[in-house]
């Protein structure tokens, strides 16, 4: 079953990416489909709506309030016009993630026409900690595929929602904060789950969103504890190094585009750490790594890439090295990626801070 994933610009494509990562986790019958053109444009229509006519201010989506607002019927007529324009047969699903707020102020919402299509809101998620926007938006995307087949039309979706939270996946929450709750029991009612017997036929789509909602579980928890724990996730490098996972949440896949991933590697090979100006003399160990990562890539172009990598006063690491670091303050939060990027002072070593004791290779 395939879920084709849209995104409207304001997202970026690195928090797209990151939270592809976390949703290429699971592998099974429930395929995300990465959109690889750029992100929908949306302009806002209501409410928080703060830009005044011709201003070329931006929105500030990191307010919890006065977010800008776009109606139900423009968010799903994103959806429509894909499906129309790229011919998406009508059992696959077209979900649009976007930072504006709706209408109606949901976290989410499915297109009560019948159609497979939903939004979920991307923003707002300031109650939960650094780096954590990704949880609830996962859970809001895989419950959706699973109460579409619960609940055929808004007579049968009120009837499946839960007024009061009991921390099923059916509790209507208000507020955000509400949503953590049942976000942490990762459950599922017994009336719901009955419903769920009768009206999906397909149990691997459950089995696949349940194992979604533990991993969201798994994440919230090790998150909560590293606060007195202080603990950071084992590593897992596999595959020659073309895998990389956080081995206690989950086993969630860290993607790093091939360059900065052979960056992170070789330095993960230098607990010592090495002077960013001394790169120059460690060519052939960071080509070796690269071309390891493209043994497809001719051998010139790797070397051209590498050189201009190491030249000093080119900005070629630097720019690698503050990739690297957002890829997993996003991934984590910042507090935990801490641990794992590469981070020192001019013209002394830098290194990762993680002990090697949480790295295996395998
Ligand atoms: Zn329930």
């Amino acid at each position: 079953m395939r879920v084709h994933l849209l995104y409207s610009e304001e997202i970026g494509l690195e928090r797209y990416d990151s939270l592809l990562d976390l949703l290429q986790t699971i592998k099974g019958t429930i395929q995300f489909v990465k959109q690889r053109d750029q992100g929908v444009e949306l302009r806002a229509e209501g409410l928080g709506f703060m830009e005044r006519k011709g201003s070329k201010k931006r929105h500030d989506f990191h307010s919890s309030t006065d977010l800008p607002s776009v109606s139900w019927e423009t968010l799903f007529n994103v959806c429509r016009t894909f499906r129309q324009q790229n011919d998406i047969g009508e059992n696959e699903f077209v979900v649009l993630l976007t930072d504006y707020a709706n209408e109606l102020n949901w976290f989410s919402a499915p297109d009560l026409s019948g159609a497979r299509n939903m939004f979920v809101q991307t923003s707002g998620w300031g109650v939960f900690a650094h780096g954590e926007w990704r949880f609830p938006v996962v859970y809001q995307i895989v419950t959706n595929l699973l109460r579409h087949f619960m609940a055929r039309n808004l007579e049968e979706m009120e009837d499946i929602v839960h007024p009061e939270s009991i921390g099923c996946m059916n509790d209507f929450n208000r507020d955000k904060r509400g949503i953590q709750y049942k976000l942490r029991t990762a459950d599922i009612c017994s009336a719901c789950a009955q419903r769920i017997n009768v009206h999906v036929s397909d149990k691997n789509i459950v089995r696949q969103v349940i194992a979604y909602m533990d991993l969201v579980r798994t994440h919230m928890l090790f998150r909560s504890r590293f606060t007195f724990t202080k603990q950071p996730s084992s590593l897992c490098i596999s595959r020659n190094g073309q895998e990389i996972k956080f081995t206690d949440m989950g086993d969630t896949l860290f993607e790093l585009a091939p360059l900065n991933r052979a960056v992170f590697l070789f330095f993960l090979k230098h607990p010592e750490g090495v002077v960013l100006n001394d790169l120059v003399d460690h060519q052939v160990e960071l080509r070796r790594i690269y071309q390891n990562l493209n043994p497809n890539k001719d051998q010139e172009a790797v070397r051209t890439t590498i050189e201009n990598l190491v030249q000093p006063g080119t900005g070629g690491i630097t720019e690698s090295l503050t990739r690297i670091k957002r890829a997993f303050v996003l991934a984590v939060g910042a507090d935990i990626a801490e641990y794992y990027y590469i981070s020192g002072r001019r013209n002394e070593p830098y290194r990762i801070g993680l002990d090697r004791e949480w790295v295996h290779w395998e």
